[in-house]
């Protein structure tokens, strides 16, 4: 019943973790662990309104109220000190939006040990965040859905230094270059040649030359994987 992207998600939780999925919506991936009896507790954060409510709905409409709290709070602020969290999900937003989140509330991640990332866009933005602040990966999944390629970034404490082109399309990717990492980076050469194509016939100014050139390094780094 879960999506196959949530599924990937749950599958990187570890038995008995307490769970805080931030940015739950409907709480799907909290009362899918619980119900799954894979951990026992978890708290569902979400900052708008009507989501929290529909969390608040589907955790009493699973009856798991004793299991799951739902608290409207922006981004790492859902989770409280006694909670003990020692697992963080956070999946469906662009990379860059999660990269924010985790830094804006990096503070409240003292007792977590483990964080799982699913940007539906950039990840990069996460793999640098995790670089500056001591995280590495541990593990990576891609998977596509309906069309859509997702990326799934497991991290956890530690030191670890990447290269440019493992920073972009992930050291655990690239090492497992399954069919879907191939077609997701074939995707975005497609789209990023016909832009420098477009930016060609756009003129000479420095702005258009030096996007031109970002671009043309992206498209080498991308090839050299
Ligand atoms: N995590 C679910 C999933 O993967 O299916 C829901 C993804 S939904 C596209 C993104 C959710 O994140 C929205 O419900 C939005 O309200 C919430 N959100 C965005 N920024 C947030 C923040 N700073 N703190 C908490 N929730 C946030």
């Amino acid at each position: 019943k879960l999506s196959n992207r949530l599924m990937a998600v749950a599958s990187f939780v570890e038995s008995g973790a307490i769970v805080a999925d931030i940015g739950s919506d409907h709480a799907y991936l909290p009362c899918f662990l619980v119900n799954a009896g894979k951990i026992n507790k978890a708290i569902a954060g979400e900052v708008v309104k009507g989501p929290y409510e529909s969390a608040v709905k589907n955790v009493k409409k699973n009856g798991l109220d004793n299991a799951i709290t739902v608290r409207l709070a922006n981004g790492l602020h859902a989770i409280q000190e006694a909670d003990a969290v020692d697992t963080v999900t956070i999946a469906g937003m662009g990379g860059p939006l999660i990269a924010s989140i985790l830094e804006e509330g990096s503070s409240q991640l003292q007792t977590v040990s483990r964080i799982i990332a699913q940007p539906n866009i950039h990840a990069l933005a996460i793999r640098q965040w995790a670089i500056k602040n001591n995280w590495k990966l541990v593990d990576e999944e891609i998977i596509k859905e309906v069309h859509k390629i997702y990326e799934v970034l497991v991290l956890e404490r530690g030191e670890a230094s990447y290269n440019e082109a493992e920073m972009l399309v992930g050291p655990f990717l690239a090492k497992k270059r399954s069919s879907v990492f191939l077609e997701k980076w074939e995707r975005e050469l497609v789209e990023w040649q016909r832009i420098v194509q477009e930016l060609q016939q756009a003129g000479e100014s420095s702005n258009i030359l030096m996007k031109k050139r970002e671009l043309e390094t992206k498209i080498d780094l991308v090839r050299s994987v």
